[in-house]
């Protein structure tokens, strides 16, 4: 499902929220109803759910690859959320 507030960074108040999903699909497709569908796969609608722009970081350690635990990262101070 999609997020319409993505919030801002805790460390330096950077704000995560990025362009509405919808907005998008009618940029790259040129039609509402192309747009309805672009937005659809990512679970958002006309007026509803945005990018965010927090990194999504999937850490994995030592020579095994051992998955570490995810977490979202700032892309302005690279503070851990
Ligand atoms: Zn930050």
């Amino acid at each position: 499902m999609a997020v319409d507030d993505h919030g801002e960074c805790k460390h330096c108040k950077f704000d995560f929220n990025g362009d509405r999903i919808w907005d998008k699909g009618l940029e790259i497709h040129g039609t509402e109803e192309g747009a309805d569908r672009y937005a659809e796969s990512y679970g958002a609608r006309k007026g509803f759910g945005r990018f965010g722009k927090q990194v999504y970081v999937k850490p994995y350690y030592g020579d095994n690859f051992k998955k570490g635990e995810t977490f979202f990262k700032c892309p302005e101070c690279g503070g851990r959320q």
